[in-house]
């Protein structure tokens, strides 16, 4: 399967992309920030998404959608297209579009299909099959795995460390995990729901997945050298920062 990195930063890096990944061979898009759009349209894959995952109701994971939306609208999209989320997902897509286009969501001269997950869902796309898992970050947070054939990919989402998405990365060959900040940094801070690289790399070790890729990287903790020194106290495998625009074949 092959995956695009469109965006691997936080909310609000001047640098880096929000995190956005597109999934080709399940013709995916998962999370749409503000930052997203434009990259998408660039790199030409506005016309291979059918499906779309949002991980959770917050900004940098959604608020590209009314743009993506209404863009669609107007270059005349006719396939449809499903947009996947937690309970509340459509009335959520609804009024960030409505506020930002008005009376455009029921027009948009496609058909928009809005479906509810949980962690007991499972959905078959054409190509792939989707499961998720609980993520530890605000109500309603969910990672997802993404299963063609006999390989699979591992999105947490924003997340701590938890043990729902240990157990949904196991022996994945690919986990795809938000790795805010230092460990030191987190507990100085006190953020008990974003990941630090240390606990990224017990979530890696404890899932036994083959590579693990850190995303959604703090713009202050950039530091690849700290970054990998970290991981490498709880992980052996095979570890990935990738960059902005960044395709991977797993
Ligand atoms: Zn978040
Ligand atoms: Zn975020």
């Amino acid at each position: 399967m092959k995956i695009n990195f469109i965006g691997i930063g936080e909310a609000f890096d001047e640098n880096r992309i929000n995190t956005c990944i597109f999934i080709e061979d399940a013709s995916l898009l998962i999370d749409c920030g503000y930052s997203a759009v434009q990259r998408i349209w660039k790199e030409d894959l506005h016309n291979k998404i059918n499906t779309i995952f949002i991980s959770h109701f917050h900004a940098d994971h959604t608020f590209g959608l009314p743009a993506l939306l209404v863009r669609y609208y107007e270059e005349k999209r006719e396939t449809p297209l499903t947009i996947l989320g937690a309970k509340g997902i459509e009335k959520y897509i609804r009024n960030i579009t409505e506020l930002g286009y008005p009376n455009r969501i029921d027009n948009l001269g496609f058909r928009l299909t809005f479906q509810e997950i949980n962690s007991d869902s499972s959905v078959n796309l054409e190509s792939a099959a989707l499961t998720f898992a609980k993520a530890d970050h605000i109500d309603s947070s969910f990672a997802i795995r993404i299963k063609k054939d006999s390989k699979s990919i591992v999105y947490s989402g924003d997340s701590g460390y938890c043990t729902e998405i240990v157990e949904l990365a196991k022996d994945t060959d690919i986990l795809i995990h938000e790795s805010y900040t230092s460990q030191k940094d987190k507990e100085a801070k006190d953020l008990k729901k974003h990941s630090s690289f240390l606990s990224c790399g017990l979530c890696a070790a404890n899932s036994a997945c083959k590579t693990l890729a850190l995303v959604h990287i703090l713009r202050t903790s950039c530091d690849n050298n700290a970054i990998e020194q970290e991981v490498r106290q709880a992980y052996r495998g095979t570890l990935l920062i990738p960059k902005e625009g960044e395709e991977l074949e797993v």
